[in-house]
């Protein structure tokens, strides 16, 4: 009786269930993000060398927040290092000032967190002109904040990339939806096991019947009805 109830007010609130599903899904998904971006250190990330390409150079000519007067080219390679749910681009350009005819140099490094796609973004910019007095690069942090929690600075990335928490929410609702079976999947089981065995399904009493001497469960009812 119960399971049938359950099941009918379960296909009435199914829209409502599976907005709550996303939701947890998106939080979830930006609590591993956060976990992945404070627990890694980009310093031990595995480390892969690219060819820039012209996606590169669009998106640092569209964001780059200093130095946007100068004509920039973008220098090979464009260094990736991978943690798991982390990563952080790094591009480097430079542009020959016009006043010196010496190279100004700007680095951008891009943090994204997230799993299984990023779904958190910040960068942090730093340009060193030619013309300025050393050691005073101007350094821009977009979207980062800095956090300590005793393991060393982390730059935790704190901008959302709308496409990789779609991407996530599902995969973290999936998830829960698959743990929200588990109690339901385990009792099926056990179901099975105990009337091999020659027990109730429901309460395991010993001594199958047409109907549990103990709870009153009957074979011959549909599937469920326990
Ligand atoms: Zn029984």
């Amino acid at each position: 009786m119960e399971g049938a109830g359950r099941r009918h007010h379960r296909g009435r609130t199914r829209p409502l269930r599976l907005f709550v599903l996303l939701l947890l899904g998106g939080v979830a998904s930006v609590g591993v993000a956060l976990f992945a971006a404070l627990a890694n250190s980009r310093e031990t990330a595995t480390l892969h060398w690219h060819p820039t390409d012209a996606d590169d150079f669009l998106w640092w000519n569209e964001s780059m927040p200093v130095g946007r007067d100068l004509d920039w080219t973008l220098v090979d390679p464009r260094r990736r290092r991978v943690h798991l749910g982390l990563e952080s681009i790094t591009l480097e350009a430079r542009a020959i000032s016009r006043e010196t005819g010496q190279p100004d140099v700007a680095t951008a490094e891009r943090i994204r967190a997230g799993w299984p796609r990023p779904c958190l973004e910040g960068v942090t910019w730093f340009l060193m002109r030619a013309t300025s007095p050393p050691s005073s690069p101007e350094i821009v942090d977009e979207g980062l904040s800095p956090i300590d929690l005793g393991n060393g600075a982390r730059l935790i990335p704190t901008r959302l990339i709308m496409g990789g928490l779609i991407v996530d929410s599902i995969v973290m609702a999936t998830v829960f939806a698959g743990f929200g079976r588990i109690p339901s999947a385990t009792r099926r089981i056990r179901g099975v096991f105990r009337r091999r065995a020659g027990r109730c399904p429901t309460c395991g009493y010993p001594g199958l019947e047409v109907r549990c001497s103990e709870c009153g469960f009957r074979l011959d009812e549909p599937r469920g009805s326990c």
